[in-house]
């Protein structure tokens, strides 16, 4: 294995395996560290670790990547790539900073960079500012997450505060004399006692020299986009990989995102197609919805797909919050949608779309999934996949920001 990757989150995890699977790497990816090295297939260039790590005690996160590191190590893996998202989402505690210098530690590295730049997805950043489209972080939705509120959009502050270590920057000027300039830089960083430079981004081509320049660095630590240019440091080239076979059988779309995405895209597909809504205050009531969403969905199933959903618009989630408290209304929900998963599968569903992060790990949990093998691109960062296991599922799982207005139209559309 030339590439280990240890992924914060189940959709991020599934974003970077596409990166690299595009790239012409084969790639698998593995819910959670595996019990024992021989839990995967061994003929594959990447492995990506999907964990559920994101917003955990710091502690916890950390002793979770550092499991995952020895798994990946243990497989040969050469270089070990940390992906965390690309609105670099954290809180002051963690947990970019404490995982990162975790696995700087266990593995004996003194350096790495720090690059969240997804140019396709418009995340970019100069002169050591994340911006998302034309705002600044600070400016954008991400101030206002409801676990890691993103109010500083200077990544060399907001890292500085969550590690002891010193954080500098490789501004663009630099990257775009290349490679070379930046190794450069990054020794004199190094030298100047630096463990951590965040680097500018603002295109795909700084992010394929990015890669080339971290040819030897042990570590290195960014969202999906930073792998574009590192399977060419394995001498692999794109389009090498083939997909995996198709999967017949019937579908179904699953969601339980609420952004603002997720609520357009349930809108575009329910103005034409079979939906059912799952409330959380009939949950907390005692209704077995999944129940009653099994019985609407199994004799439509054979006519074509249909969406079941708890997406809503921030109005109606609020009062869904105020009345059960938030992590309760989403334990219900999620809770509801898995079991709701589970029904489908029995009922000859072999093809689902899922739309949350959250959700996405809760379905996946669910049906007891513990390998991918990653598949076409359905929209930037999404691809279909399938699952290693019997039944053989295609499961397209979807972080909540993600996809088009018709992303679900689109997802089916294509052959799995
Ligand atoms: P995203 O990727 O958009 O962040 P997630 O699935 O990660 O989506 O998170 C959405 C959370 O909101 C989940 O915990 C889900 O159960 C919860 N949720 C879904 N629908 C509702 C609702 N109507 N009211 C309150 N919470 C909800």
């Amino acid at each position: 294995m030339h590439l280990g990757c240890i992924a914060d989150d189940l959709t991020g995890a599934t974003d970077l395996a596409l990166m690299l699977q595009s790239a012409g790497m084969r790639t698998i990816q593995l819910i959670g560290v595996p019990e024992s090295a021989d839990a995967a297939p061994r003929d594959v260039d990447a492995v990506v670790i999907a964990l559920k790590s994101r917003t955990s005690p710091p502690a916890a996160a950390v002793s979770q990547s550092l499991a995952a590191l020895a798994w990946l190590r243990a497989r040969g893996a050469a270089q070990i790539l940390f992906k965390y998202c690309s609105t670099f989402d954290s809180t002051d505690a963690g947990n970019i900073g404490p995982v990162a210098d975790a696995l700087l530690d266990a593995i004996g590295a003194p350096f790495t960079v720090a690059c969240p730049a997804f140019p396709t997805n418009k995340r970019t950043v100069y002169l050591g500012h994340l911006f998302v489209g034309a705002q600044l972080l600070s400016d954008s939705p991400m101030q206002d997450h409801p676990l890691t509120p993103m109010r500083d959009a200077n990544l060399v502050r907001v890292l500085g505060r969550q590690t002891r270590r010193k954080v500098g920057l490789v501004p663009l000027a630099t990257v775009r004399q290349g490679a070379q300039a930046m190794r450069e830089a990054f020794a004199a960083l190094q030298a100047s006692g630096h463990a951590y430079a965040v680097v500018d981004a603002v295109e795909d081509q700084d992010l394929r020299a990015l890669g080339a320049a971290c040819r030897d660095l042990a570590l290195l630590t960014g969202g999906s986009g930073i792998a574009m240019g590192l399977p060419g440091n394995f001498g692999v080239c794109p389009g090498s990989v083939a997909a995996p076979a198709a999967v017949g059988g019937h579908a179904a779309i699953l969601s339980g995102s609420c952004s603002a995405q997720s609520n357009l895209q349930v809108a575009h597909w329910s103005a034409a197609h079979p939906a059912f809504r799952i409330e959380p205050l009939l949950l907390a009531a005692g209704e077995d919805q999944a129940a009653a969403a099994l019985a609407w969905a199994g004799p439509r199933l054979a006519e074509g797909p249909v969406l079941i959903y708890a997406t809503a618009r921030p109005d109606a989630v609020h009062l869904a919050q105020a009345k059960l408290g938030a992590h309760q209304a989403g334990m219900l929900v999620e809770a509801c949608l898995a079991k709701i998963a589970r029904g489908l599968v029995a009922l000859g569903v072999r093809r689902l779309v899922v739309a949350g992060g959250e959700t996405s790990g809760a379905v996946v949990e669910a049906l007891g999934t513990r390998a991918l093998r990653i598949g076409p691109a359905i929209d930037p960062g999404v691809p279909w996949t399938q699952s290693l296991g019997e039944p053989p599922l295609a499961l397209a799982l979807k972080s909540g920001n993600f996809g088009a207005v018709d992303f679900f139209d689109k997802a089916l559309g294509m052959q799995t």
